[in-house]
Order: C-alpha cells, then sequence, then structure tokens
C-alpha cells in the first residue's frame, strides 16, 4: 500500500507523482510578453527612483523597465547585468518585498507596486540562452583567488576575468552555485537554474573552478596569499548553530538546511522521506523554507515555533503569508525545552516565552516525528591572521579585510543582511577594489 499524509514515521511517497509535480512547480510563473508590458507601463520612470537605492546592487530600475517598455528586453536585461551578474537568480530569490517593491513610490501610493521583481525575471530570462554580452579586458597577468563558489565568489571572480585578470576559485563541494544550489527553496529555482545560471556566467572565460578544495583543509590562508596577487573569501556559513537541550540527538532531528539540501540534490522528490508530525525550529527565512516544503512533500502537520514574537521574526510578513497559506501553522512566543523519545522523537516540549524569548516557566508539548532545527548559521572555516567583528570576518567599506592582499563579501562577513543580492553586490565591490588595488588605481 502506498503511504499517505497520515502515514506514522519519517516516509517518502506521501502524495501521488503529479502531486509533487504541481506542488514544487514555480513559485511565480514567468511574465509572458503582454503582462510583461503592462506591468513595465505602470512605471512612473522617477527622477531618484527610491527602488534603485533600495536595491543593493543598484540596479537603474527605471532604465530597464523602460527598455522591456519600448520592447527591449535584450538591452533591459544588459543593464541589469551590469551591476548584477546573477540579476536572474535574485529575480526569483530577492525579497523584493522588503527591498525595491517596498520603497517604489506605486507601492506608497495604491498599496500594489510596480513588479520589478517579475519584470526583472522577463529580462534576464531572454538573454541566458544567447551568448554571454561581455568579453574579457587584454590579460593582465595578475592571478587572483577566490574561496567559495556562491553568489559572492561568483560574482566577484566574473568582474575580475571580465577585467583581465586569471581567477582561480577553490569550492569545497563538488558543485558550483553555494546556496542557490543548496539553500534556496525549490519553487524559487526550478528546472535546475541555479546550474544553467553559472555556465551562462562561466562563460566569460578566465575562471577556472576547482572542486573539494577546502579553505582550512588542505588549503591555507597563507599559501592563497603567496601564490597569487590577491585572494577573495566567499565561503559563507557552512555551520549550523547547535540546540543545547535534552534530546536533541535523537533519531528524526536534523539541521534544516541539510533537509533542505537534499530536496535541492534530489531527482524523485517522492523518494524523499518526510515526517507526519514536522515541527520546525526558528524564525528565518530558513525556518520558512523548510516548514513549507516539507508540507509540499506531503507532511500533514506542520509547525513553526519561534521563540520571540510576530514582529521579531526575520522572515517578511510576505514569508510567513505563504508559509500560512500553504497550511504551515505558526507558534511564536515558545522556546524548546526538550525532545521527548525513546531513540527516535516522539514529542517536543516548548517553554512559553516573554516578548525577549526568556522562557516564563509554563510548558506544552506537540506530536513530532520529525524535528528540523532553523535556529541560525555560523561561520565555520575561520583563519585565524583575520579580525573578527563577532562571529564574522571585519571588512571594510571595500570589502578589504584586515590582512591586506585579503578581501571578502557575503554571509562570512559582518556587514550584510544574509541576502543573495547582498553577496553579488560584495563579490563585485570587492572585485573593483581588488582591480584598483592590482593595477596601482586604489590604496
Ligand atoms: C535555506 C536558505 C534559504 C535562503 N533563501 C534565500 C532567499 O530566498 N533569498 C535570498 O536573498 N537569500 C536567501 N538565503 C540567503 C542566501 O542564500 C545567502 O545570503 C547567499 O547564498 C550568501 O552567498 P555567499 O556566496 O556568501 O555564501 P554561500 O551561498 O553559502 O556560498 C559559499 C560557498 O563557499 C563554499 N565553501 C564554504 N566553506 C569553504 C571552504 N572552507 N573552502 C572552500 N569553499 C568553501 C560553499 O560550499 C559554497 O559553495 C537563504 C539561505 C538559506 C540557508
Ligand atoms: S519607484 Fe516604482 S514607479 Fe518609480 S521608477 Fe521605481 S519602479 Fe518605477
Amino acid at each position: 500500500m502506498r503511504n499517505s499524509q497520515m502515514t506514522p514515521g519519517i516516509v517518502g511517497g506521501r502524495l501521488t507523482p503529479e502531486t509533487y509535480g504541481e506542488n514544487f512547480q514555480d513559485l511565480h510563473a514567468p511574465l509572458d510578453h503582454h503582462e510583461a508590458a503592462v506591468a513595465a507601463d505602470r512605471c512612473y520612470f522617477c527622477h531618484d527612483a527610491p527602488c534603485i537605492t533600495a536595491c543593493p546592487t543598484e540596479i537603474d530600475i527605471p532604465l530597464f523597465i523602460r527598455q522591456i517598455a519600448t520592447g527591449t528586453p535584450e538591452a533591459a536585461a544588459r543593464t541589469i547585468f551590469d551591476q548584477n551578474i546573477l540579476g536572474g537568480m535574485c529575480a526569483r530569490v530577492c525579497p523584493t518585498e522588503q527591498l525595491c517593491e517596498q520603497a517604489c513610490v506605486r507601492e506608497a501610493a495604491e498599496g500594489k507596486p510596480v513588479l520589478i521583481g517579475q519584470l526583472q525575471r522577463y529580462a534576464t530570462d531572454t538573454m541566458l540562452d544567447q551568448p554571454h554580452p561581455y568579453t574579457r579586458a587584454p590579460d593582465t597577468g595578475k592571478r587572483v583567488a577566490v574561496v567559495g563558489a556562491g553568489p559572492a565568489g561568483l560574482s566577484c571572480a566574473h568582474r575580475l576575468a571580465m577585467l583581465g585578470h586569471g581567477v582561480t576559485i577553490y569550492e569545497a563541494r563538488q558543485k558550483p552555485g553555494g546556496l542557490n544550489e543548496f539553500g534556496i527553496a525549490s519553487y524559487k529555482s526550478t528546472n535546475d537554474f541555479a546550474q544553467a545560471e553559472v555556465e551562462w556566467l562561466l562563460q566569460i572565460g578566465g575562471i577556472t573552478i576547482e572542486y573539494g578544495r577546502t579553505l582550512g583543509g588542505e588549503l591555507t590562508l597563507g599559501e592563497l596569499s603567496s601564490d597569487f596577487d590577491a585572494v577573495f573569501l566567499g565561503f559563507g556559513l557552512g555551520g549550523v548553530r547547535a540546540l543545547q537541550i535534552d534530546g536533541g540527538d535523537k533519531d528524526g532531528v536534523r539541521d534544516a538546511v541539510d533537509f533542505i539540501a537534499d530536496l535541492r540534490q534530489a531527482d524523485d522528490l517522492s523518494a524523499l522521506p518526510v515526517g507526519r508530525n514536522v515541527v520546525v525550529i526558528g524564525g528565518g527565512m530558513t525556518a520558512v523554507d523548510a516548514a513549507v516544503q516539507s508540507k509540499l512533500l506531503g507532511a500533514e502537520n506542520v509547525t513553526m515555533v519561534y521563540r520571540r514574537g510576530k514582529e521579531a521574526m526575520s522572515a517578511s510578513q510576505y514569508e510567513q503569508d505563504l508559509a500560512a497559506s500553504k497550511g504551515v501553522r505558526i507558534l511564536y512566543n515558545a522556546a524548546p525545552a526538550a525532545i521527548i523519545g525513546n531513540g527516535a522523537v516522539r514529542e517536543i516540549e516548548f517553554a512559553y516565552t516573554d516578548s525577549s524569548g526568556k522562557p516564563m516557566g509554563e510548558t506544552f508539548r506537540l506530536p513530532a516525528d520529525q524535528v528540523l532545527r532553523a535556529i541560525g548559521q555560523v561561520m565555520n572555516t575561520r583563519p585565524d591572521t583575520l579580525e573578527m567583528d563577532g562571529a564574522r570576518l571585519t571588512v571594510s567599506h571595500t570589502m578589504r579585510t584586515s590582512q591586506p592582499g585579503v578581501w571578502a563579501g557575503g554571509d562570512c562577513v559582518a556587514a550584510g543582511d544574509d541576502l543573495t543580492v547582498t553577496a553579488v553586490a560584495q563579490g563585485r565591490d570587492a572585485a573593483m577594489d581588488m582591480h584598483n588595488t592590482l593595477t596601482g588605481k586604489g590604496a
């Protein structure tokens, strides 16, 4: 007999093959030509447009929307890629409701912004199956090492290659893309888009990726610094914060990022086991993604539990609404106290908390056969010669670390907000400063 949503334990095949297909299709269907023209027509092409300032990569949004409106989406794509070479992925994953679309004057006036994210996707999609639009400057003879093939590393590498430098990326995994490939929710990046985008980006030439090469493993920062003219660190946050409660090691308890990575790499979603009663601990984007995808995989009950109030949650209102619309229950002001079960998790006990997240004494239990921890990521590569700001690398406004010749960007640095678009912006800005330094134009 086939499994169903009610089958106890952590099992696969809870849904019909058609339902998996429907559940994991694109969150937003791409705009067709007519829809794009109508959406572009709503833009006022503002002078000093607030949407540009709200974009971490400062894309000239009114310009690219005007290019769409005048029927030249390739030119629009070029406007986007000039600032953000991963503009295709950002169009899919950016929390636009907190960035450009929140700043859009039509949002302020009517509560309905111009669909900037979807228009960006419309434009960039026209270019990705065409020859790469950029060419390299003459070879400078300079060689740069980039650690990590995530958004920060790829953006940095592309800009450096374009400026004529030779780049070697050292990537710990066997595939490029970082969290674009292993973290972003499946319904935001469908049809293997992350790999297609990297292949397109690498067409610039001058970039070599060495897989299975780990800084802090067989590679040291000292060696990279002496073998290359400059180094960029874009290794993200590879570790996960521990859940320090009784029973945290029981079967059925795992990190949400690993669960999501398995999902992103699965060829057959029906083979992916998920619990009947899933409890996700955390209040960020990772928690929402893990909860929504558990539900889409056929879990009967999915509850997200956050230790503080709704207003303190880092997942946006849009993300919270998305979770609720998929049937995820969100509980606020409750902190995990113990995981109960004989070998495998059976229940999880929570303590009610006050507004600061402190337990108040009273407790309750939820049935759970799977518990997903999403309580934050931590840096697990830590070159000990570099200055830290808290748990992340200290960088200047031009992304220089405390060590001359070493730059950094993306999630591993203290400046930023753990978004794909910010990692892209920082990788690009570091590349520009490296270029100025390597060619004697900067300090
Ligand atoms: C589950 C999840 C969902 C998310 N969803 C969104 C979203 O919808 N929208 C959004 O804007 N942001 C989202 N984010 C955040 C976003 O993915 C990150 O901010 C972004 O990927 C950071 O890019 P990065 O290049 O700094 O790091 P990463 O993407 O983490 O890439 C780092 C790369 O370095 C490699 N690496 C790590 N250590 C080493 C080492 N020692 N040596 C060599 N290589 C190494 C890694 O394998 C990886 O390829 C999400 C994050 C998570 C965890
Ligand atoms: S703020 Fe809105 S209306 Fe103004 S330029 Fe930007 S997208 Fe267009």
